[in-house]
């Protein structure tokens, strides 16, 4: 009965088709393996951390636009524990999630838990993330992330002013696991590398690749540190650092507290600009007080209803939309990509692109 009910409307050949699929196990449509009937069907979404706000608004948006359309949804959080986010998978497999969406910790360490789902044939989405070093990655939705660091760089430069220079940056890059952050920095040294060959921007610290300069698992506290150093032993005698390319607001809240806590941010010497990504509450508030200079808005709200059509058009045995299939090779082929267009925010349009457009009210930024 359990399993009539389950495959109610599939027709009698397809029926044969499912039974011959299930062989002698008798599966409700939960359980079936890709194939079956989608209603109902049991989607696994696994998200980094909770750490850091934009995931909690990713995994929401995703859970509520999936269940709208009648699927279920297993939601689970890691915390950056690399181990942690293998194990849901895993579970997800195992409880008969007929689709995953995935925003990794480290894009190339779930090579494993890809096979197996490609072994139950159940399609993968990358989500914001690409997925590496492996062919059992059917789609990737994110945002354009050269762009982003295209974009910081422009805001940087902004937040320069039009003086003729040579103004004294420091940058800093993503974590090196996650394979956004040289798309990010890439991205922003296609505006200033430039700028600093001509000798208009120094980077007082010779710190200009990424390597030196990235931030394992995006830690703002590791960013405040190295700031903190950057300050003590490279400005020194009065040197001032007049700009920070700094690519996540969590990095940017470390970053101005390290300037902070080295006399920045009084009228004698306010902050210089300091750039972001995300939108986060905490941030967004520091622009509209004067300190953080700007941040790059990626309206989550898009990116969950873009993943949700990909997966239920795969769920519904049909091809994804996308938009771009030539950026995004993970070393093992081109993902399909669908790319959103991100926004510079600072405290010109705050108003516009996050209040007016409804992705946080007017209190919460009080
Ligand atoms: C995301 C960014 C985010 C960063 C830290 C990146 O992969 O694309 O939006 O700022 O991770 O969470």
């Amino acid at each position: 009965m359990k399993f009539i009910r389950g495959i109610r409307g599939v027709t009698a050949a397809a029926l044969a088709l499912t039974l011959a699929a299930c062989g002698s196990s008798v599966k409700t449509a939960d359980e079936a393996p890709s194939g079956g009937s989608a209603a109902g069907a049991l989607v696994g979404v696994t998200m980094p951390t909770k750490s850091s706000e934009r995931w909690i608004h990713d995994g929401d948006n995703i859970k509520s636009a999936l269940e709208k359309l009648g699927y279920k949804v297993d939601l689970q959080y890691a915390e950056n524990d690399i181990p942690t986010q293998v194990n849901q998978i895993e579970n997800q497999i195992t409880k008969g999630a007929r689709l995953l969406v995935i925003a990794s910790i480290d894009g190339t360490s779930l090579t494993t838990q890809l096979q197996e789902a490609a072994d139950h044939k159940i399609p993968v989405i990358a989500y914001d993330r690409l997925l590496t070093n492996s062919p059992n990655v059917d789609y990737y939705a994110t945002f354009d992330n050269f762009k982003v660091g295209v974009e910081q760089a422009n805001s940087l430069l902004k937040g320069l002013g039009t003086g003729p220079g040579p103004f004294t940056i420091e940058l800093f890059g993503g974590s090196p696991d996650d394979n956004n952050s040289t798309y990010f920095f890439n991205g922003a040294m296609s505006v200033l590398k430039p700028l600093i060959d001509s000798g208009k921007l120094v980077v007082k610290s010779g710190q200009t690749t990424f390597a030196p300069t990235a931030i394992l698992r995006w830690d703002p506290a590791t960013a405040q540190r190295r700031m903190e150093d950057l300050l003590t032993k490279t400005y020194t005698g009065g040197a001032k650092v007049d700009g920070v390319l700094s690519p996540y607001d969590g990095l940017s809240i470390g970053i101005l507290s390290a300037l902070k806590s080295n006399g920045y941010g009084t009228a004698g010497q306010p902050y210089p600009p300091v750039t972001g990504q995300d939108a986060e509450v905490a941030s967004v508030k520091s622009i509209i007080a004067g300190e953080q200079y700007s941040t790059v808005f990626k309206d989550t709200r898009k990116l969950a209803d873009v993943t949700v059509k990909m997966a239920d058009s795969v769920l519904k045995g049909g091809k994804a939309q996308v938009n771009n299939t030539t950026d995004y090779n993970n070393g093992k082929k081109v993902v399909p990509s669908y790319l959103l267009q991100p926004v510079v925010v600072d405290k010109a349009n705050y108003q516009k692109e996050l209040v007016d457009s409804g992705y946080y009210t007017a209190g919460e930024l009080k």
